[in-house]
């Protein structure tokens, strides 16, 4: 009974109406750790003995001619494809593998597409409330009663994606750019602890570059972003840590400027589309 009476009294700010922290456990090691994983499409090694960690907090650039396996690579940290072989962790206490899609996404991995699928008919400030409302752990018949805690984070994150002033607007009109850092910003929603994001800087004009790149070092140190692009100058711009992919495997890791000084990379990048050039 007391349950219920609490139930009605819209002030009070619920425990299950608040986001859970990940249960990610990161003391003894890294929050992503992948080990001799492989998948073969057809008899086509597309993830080939591929090694990788990520540790908590760490902003990663992934690059990589076409076809390296850095799209199927996601797809195995998120459950869509299962690998033949290896581990794959998330922290020490997940078996990535023993689990399915909406359990890895549960668990505070979130995952950028290319294309922006935001909720054109909507404001800004509805995609936001709306992308809180898909979380299953929030109770959906109870959104009138989570304002508080909801428009709080809300607000947080239009500050986070520079969107604040455009709340009102209807994320059909918004710039190609504004879209993705929309679309950043519902995946922020859910306080993932990884985020996985996939060129997002592929059509934008420079400012809009600039501004996502302010935007994802801004995310790091808060959660883990692992950010697999193309534009060499925009890797360069963000980059702490960059892993070059080729053929399903580590090729070469370490900063902007070791890898693109490696021979074995040059010589990848040379057989490659003239388009995907190391600068
Ligand atoms: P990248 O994202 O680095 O360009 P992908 O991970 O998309 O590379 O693809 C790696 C290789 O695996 C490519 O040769 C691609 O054709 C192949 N591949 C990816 N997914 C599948 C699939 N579902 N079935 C068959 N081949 C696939
Ligand atoms: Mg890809």
């Amino acid at each position: 009974m007391s349950f219920l009476r609490s139930l009605a009294n819209r002030d009070r700010v619920f425990d299950f109406l608040v986001p859970a922290e990940s249960p990610v456990d990161v003391r003894h090691g890294p929050i992503l750790y992948l080990e001799d994983v492989s998948v073969s499409f057809d008899g086509f090694k597309a993830i080939n003995d591929l090694n990788l960690t990520i540790d908590d907090g760490e902003l990663r650039c992934i690059i990589g001619p076409n076809g390296a396996g850095k799209t199927t690579m996601m797809d195995i940290i998120t459950g869509k494809t299962r690998p033949d072989a290896g581990k794959v962790w998330f922290g020490s206490r997940h078996d990535l593998l023993t689990m399915n899609e909406p359990e890895i996404a549960s668990l505070g991995i979130g995952r950028k597409f290319q294309k922006p699928t935001v909720f054109e008919a909507l404001s800004v400030f509805e995609n936001l409330e709306l992308a809180m409302a898909a979380d299953k752990r929030i109770l959906p018949t109870l959104t009138a009663r989570m304002t508080p805690v909801i428009r709080e984070r809300i607000e947080e994150v239009l500050e986070t994606t520079g969107l604040a002033e455009l709340r009102q607007r209807s994320a059909g009109i918004l710039s190609h750019g504004q879209k993705q850092w929309l679309e950043i910003g519902m995946l922020l929603m859910q306080r993932p602890r990884l985020l996985l994001v996939d060129e997002p800087v592929a059509g934008m004009t420079e400012q809009e570059m600039e501004r996502t790149a302010e935007l994802l070092t801004g995310l790091a140190g808060k959660q883990s972003v692992v950010v697999v692009e193309h534009d060499m100058g925009f890797v360069r711009s963000i980059a702490r840590k960059v892993t070059v992919l080729h053929q399903g495997s580590v090729l070469a890791e370490g900063s902007m400027d070791q890898v693109s000084n490696d021979p074995k990379v040059v010589e990848v990048y040379l057989g490659a589309d003239a388009d995907e050039e190391v600068v």
